[in-house]
């Protein structure tokens, strides 16, 4: 089967930050990949729009270094990057300032879909929203989209939500958290929300606990003076791993409509439990041979933010009741993974004598290898006996799609281009990120306030033994970290 692509309008898609390491890494190979597929039509426009002082070819040969780097396979098609790289043009801005935005102002087509992508410190948002309403450039049909971080705390997150929609409605603003624009991610509404065998299952009655785990191997060697102020928890659990929660936990939407799945979501984050201290372990990694600890990263001696946090949250409505939600996240962890598993509980009585306890897991994985599989108890094939046996049901079903058509699509191209099509089913709503940051300064201002010593863990690991304790003194364990 090949995927079908649908053409999306005529756009003009400005990207402030054009220059910067998310465009030149994601934002324009993904587009670049659209465009080979023919989703971009021929007259759409991207317009760079940064502080360097080039011009649209020099904007041009840059990103054309960034897709032969970033792009992967497709931008071994020279004759595809030189068509694409013709849609680009560039405009040299000064966010602050009043340079080049008479000129931006003359570019922008008023006729198309505009998007203005605020690919720029959050620190901008409010000096970019500002002039591009003044100049008169954005229109009330305009739609801006904005990166992570979405502030540190609920009072910051409030601020820049104030600031943007002093010139923007709320139906206009698409907040990006690239995990919702995963494949898997959409597929796991499409299983729990499009078969009748999950829903019922999908509850405290069989659902024994719930893992996500979001592990890396990086560290934050490069960036960790900057990271240093953020830590795991707002860096990862407040945003990512808090989105992935809510899909897992939602009530079914009366439909997927943008704001009957984001009602929803933030049903659940609004019913997340406080969370005690003795649940919740951070970490920072050690130092070894391939790399310095995360204070040196940090040129921190005595820094006490996480590189690494595990945690046990409890959702006190009455699908979740006493089933609990373990999350874990950290850097430098034995390999890249991010899995959701909902471990099912354990047969009540089982006719099987002398075999193993089996318990049914779906995992839902983000990377590596996006898919979802359904661990199932089956017969050992062979003349053995009745030998029960576990074996992963494959859910991505690639046989039976022919899975060499199927394009896989990445998390930011498919978001830039629903952000076209004005869809904001996956993008969060200003009170989502305010209910998330409520739940989470209490958890940090906690730890503050008892001057909690992050515990160190061994890099290439899966995080301090506390966190496997964690676990352990519930009679669960953790599920393998493998990339
Ligand atoms: P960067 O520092 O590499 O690039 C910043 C861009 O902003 C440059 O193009 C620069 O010219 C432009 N800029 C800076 N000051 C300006 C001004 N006064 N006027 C006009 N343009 C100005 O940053 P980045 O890594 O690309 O990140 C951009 C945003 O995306 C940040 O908010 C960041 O937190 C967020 N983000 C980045 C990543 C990533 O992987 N890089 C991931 C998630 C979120």
């Amino acid at each position: 089967m090949v995927a079908r692509v649908i053409p999306v309008e005529d756009f003009d898609l400005i990207i402030f930050g054009g220059t910067g390491d998310l465009a030149r890494r994601k934002i324009l190979p993904g587009l670049f990949r659209r465009f080979l597929s023919s989703q971009m039509p021929s007259q759409s426009r991207i317009i760079g729009a940064a502080r360097s002082d080039i011009d649209s070819q020099g904007f041009r040969d840059m990103i054309r270094d960034a897709i032969k780097e970033f792009g992967g396979e497709e931008s071994k098609d020279s004759k595809g990057l030189e068509a694409f790289l013709a849609q680009l043009e560039y405009v040299p801005i000064d966010a602050k300032g009043e340079g080049g935005w008479a000129d931006l102002a003359k570019l922008v087509r008023s006729d198309v879909v505009q998007a203005f992508y605020f690919s720029v410190a959050p620190s901008l948002f409010g000096d970019l929203a500002e002039r591009l309403h003044r100049h008169e450039i954005a229109k009330s049909n305009s739609r801006i989209v904005v990166e992570k971080p979405f502030g540190r705390d609920l009072e910051s997150a409030r601020k820049l939500n104030a600031v943007l929609a002093l010139h923007f409605d709320e139906s206009q603003i698409y907040r990006i958290d690239h995990y919702l624009g995963k494949e898997t991610v959409q597929n796991l509404m499409a299983v729990r929300f499009g078969n009748v065998l999950f829903e019922p299952l999908w509850n405290n009655h069989y659902v024994d606990h719930i893992q996500i785990t979001v592990a890396e191997t990086v560290s934050v060697g490069g960036r960790g003076a900057y990271y240093d102020k953020s830590g795991a928890m707002r860096d990862m659990v407040q945003n990512h791993l808090m989105q992935l929660l809510c899909l897992i936990a939602m009530e079914p939407p009366s439909q997927f409509g943008a704001d009957e799945v984001r009602d929803e979501k933030l049903k659940v984050i609004r019913a997340l439990e406080p969370i005690e201290p003795h649940h919740l372990v951070r970490g920072q990694y050690d130092a070894n041979a391939d790399g310095p600890s995360y204070r040196e990263d940090a040129e921190n001696p005595r820094s006490f933010t996480e590189s690494f946090i595990a945690m046990k949250c409890h959702i006190s409505n009455w699908r979740w009741s006493g089933v609990p939600f373990y999350l874990r996240t950290g850097k430098r962890m034995k390999a890249r993974a991010s899995e959701i598993a909902v471990v099912f509980k354990p047969l009540g009585h089982s006719i099987f004598e002398g075999q193993d306890e089996q318990q049914n897991i779906l995992s839902i994985r983000l990377q590596p290898n996006e898919g979802m599989d359904l661990q199932v108890t089956i017969k050992e094939p062979g003349p053995g006996g009745m030998r029960l046996v576990n074996v992963p049901l494959d859910m991505t079903f690639a046989e039976a799609l022919g899975d060499t058509d199927v394009e896989v699509t990445d998390a930011y191209e498919r978001l830039i281009m629903d952000v076209i099509r004005g869809n904001q089913t996956l993008f969060m709503r200003g009170d989502e990120v305010e209910a998330a940051w409520s739940w989470t300064d209490p958890i940090i201002a906690g730890w503050e306030a008892r001057n909690d010593v992050p515990k160190t863990y061994d890099a290439g690991s899966s995080g301090p033994d506390d966190a496997l304790m964690l676990l352990h003194r519930d009679g669960r364990k953790w599920r393998d970290i493998k990339g």
